[in-house]
C-alpha cells in the first residue's frame, strides 16, 4: 500500500518542508500532547508553528466553533458579522493604538501583505526597511522584505527592500560589541542607510523577537533608538507580532510592549496563536492610516464567523486563566532548567527567550560555527523520545526552537526538559 508520505510527495510541491525523516500524521490532541497515526504520544513543544495557543481540543473553541459552524458557515464580510466585530473590538483595545481599526485575513503572510498596502500607500513610497534574518511570510511581497534570504525563491521584488542590522549578533564582527556599542553602531548603520533615501522610506517591519530567524532578540533600547531616529522622518513602525503576541513571551500581551518607548507601533500585524489552530490573522493600526486605502476592500474568507468564534473564545480563555502569566512562571522555569542542562552539553552555545518562547542554539563544540545538523539530529532524537520540537535560525537553522502551548504544566515543562536532556545527550 502506498504510505501516505508517497501520496504526499506525489502531490504536494517539493518545496513545502517537512520534519523529520519519516514524517508524522498528526491524527488528534489534547490539553499539551498529540497523538500520530501510530498511536505514538508526544509531548507538543511547537504547537503546530506557535499556531495552537491555548491547548489542543480546547472545549471552550470547539464548542463555540461547533456551535457556529452549526448555524452557518459562509464568508460574510459583506454583511454584519457580529464575532468579527466582537474579536475586533477587544482586539482594538488589547493592541494599545488609539483609534483603531481591525482587518482580518487567513493568515499572516497576507497580514504582512496588508500592512504593506496601508504603509506604501499612506507614505506614497515602496520603500521599506526590514530586519536582516526576519521571516515575514510567503507571498510575492512578504518574500521581498524577509531579510532571511533563504526563504525567498525570488529576487524580484514589488517594493524596494532596504535591510536593516539588528536582528542578529550571534557571530561576526557584532558579537564582539556590548549592547551600548551594539545599539550604537546599528543606529548609524540605519542612518546611513536613510541619508542614502532622502527621506522617501515608508516603514520599518520588525518582530520584535525574530521567530523563524531562532528566536533571536535585539538589546533592549535597540527598537526604541530606531524608532526616534524613524519618527523624525515620520516613518511608519511596523510591528510583526505573528509570533510574539498574546502573552507568548511572559512578560508582555504583545512583543512591542518590550520596547515600548515611543509606544505604540503605528500598525501591528497577527496571526497564529489567536484562533487557537484555526487561520486567522489581521492587521491593527489607526483608523488614519487604515482608513487612507483608497479602494473597495474585501476578504472573502478573511473573518469568517467559524474562525471568528474561536478567536473569541480563546482570547477569553487566555485572558481569564492568565495564560501570559503562565507563560512568564512556567516558561521562566524552563529557561533555567534548560540553561542548566545545556552548561552540560558542549554543542550548546545558548539557551535564550522570553516566557515559551525559548531557543537553544547549537554549535560544533569548541568553535561558534553553527551545527544545523545536530539540530536536525536532536530534532529526530527528541521525537524518538516523545517530545516535538522546532527549528530555526539564520540560513543554516542550527537553533532548536521550543514554543509549547500557553497552558503548559510545570510537571510537562519538566517532562520535556528530561526527554530533550536525552535527546541533547545523545547526538
Ligand atoms: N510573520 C512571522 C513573524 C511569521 O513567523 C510568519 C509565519 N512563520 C508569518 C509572518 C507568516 O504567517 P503565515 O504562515 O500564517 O502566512
Amino acid at each position: 500500500m502506498t504510505s501516505l508520505y508517497d501520496r504526499h510527495k506525489a502531490v504536494i510541491p517539493d518545496w513545502v518542508a517537512l520534519y523529520y525523516k519519516q514524517p508524522i500524521e498528526i491524527t488528534h490532541g489534547e490539553g499539551r500532547h498529540v497523538w500520530d497515526a501510530d498511536g505514538n504520544r508526544y509531548l507538543d513543544f511547537f504547537g503546530g508553528i506557535l499556531t495552537t495557543m491555548t491547548a489542543h481540543a480546547l472545549p471552550e473553541v470547539t464548542k463555540a466553533v461547533s456551535e457556529q459552524a452549526g448555524r452557518i458557515i459562509h464568508s460574510s464580510t459583506l454583511y454584519l458579522n457580529r464575532p468579527m466585530v466582537e474579536l475586533a473590538e477587544r482586539i482594538a483595545t488589547l493592541s494599545g493604538i488609539p483609534d483603531a481599526r481591525v482587518f482580518f485575513t487567513t493568515s499572516g503572510t497576507e497580514a504582512t501583505d496588508t500592512a504593506l498596502l496601508l504603509a506604501t500607500g499612506h507614505r506614497r513610497s515602496n520603500q521599506i526597511l526590514a530586519m536582516r534574518n526576519s521571516y515575514h511570510g510567503r507571498s510575492f511581497s512578504a518574500v521581498s522584505i524577509t531579510g532571511n534570504r533563504s526563504w525567498s525563491p525570488t529576487s524580484l521584488s514589488p517594493v524596494q527592500t532596504l535591510y536593516v542590522h539588528g536582528g542578529v549578533r550571534t557571530r561576526g564582527p557584532y558579537a564582539q560589541l556590548s549592547d551600548a556599542q551594539f545599539i550604537e553602531a546599528c543606529v548609524a548603520d540605519l542612518e546611513d542607510i536613510l541619508g542614502q533615501t532622502r527621506g522617501g522610506v515608508a516603514a520599518l517591519i520588525a518582530e520584535p523577537i525574530q521567530g523563524v530567524g531562532g528566536f533571536t532578540s535585539p538589546p533592549d533600547g535597540l527598537y526604541a533608538a530606531f524608532r526616534e531616529v524613524l519618527d523624525r522622518q515620520g516613518i511608519l513602525w511596523i510591528s510583526d507580532e505573528v509570533q510574539t503576541g498574546w502573552g507568548r513571551t511572559g512578560e508582555h500581551f504583545w512583543g512591542w510592549q518590550a520596547h515600548a518607548e515611543n509606544g505604540p507601533p503605528d500598525i501591528l500585524t497577527f496571526a497564529k496563536g489567536i484562533g487557537n489552530g484555526m487561520s486567522i490573522g489581521g492587521v491593527v493600526a489607526t483608523a488614519e492610516i487604515m482608513n487612507s486605502l483608497d479602494a473597495n476592500s474585501i476578504s472573502t474568507f478573511g473573518g469568517s464567523p467559524v474562525t471568528m468564534a474561536a478567536g473569541v473564545a480563546n482570547l477569553s480563555y487566555l485572558l481569564e486563566h492568565d495564560l501570559q502569566g503562565n507563560a512568564r512562571r512556567v516558561g521562566g522555569l524552563l529557561i533555567e532548567r534548560l540553561r542548566a542542562i545545556g552548561a552540560g552539553v558542549p554543542a550548546v552555545r545558548e539557551v535564550r527567550g522570553r516566557g515559551l518562547m525559548i531557543a537553544i542554539e547549537l554549535v560544533k563544540p569548541g568553535t561558534d560555527e553553527a551545527n544545523p545538523e545536530a539540530a536536525s539530529a536532536v530534532l529526530e532524537a527528541a521525537r524518538e523520545g516523545g517530545l516535538l520540537l522546532g527549528k530555526g535560525g539564520g540560513h543554516n537553522t542550527s537553533a532548536l526552537r521550543i514554543a509549547p502551548p500557553l497552558s503548559l504544566t510545570v510537571a510537562e515543562a519538566e517532562e520535556g526538559a528530561v526527554i530533550l536532556e536525552q535527546a541533547l545527550h545523545s547526538v
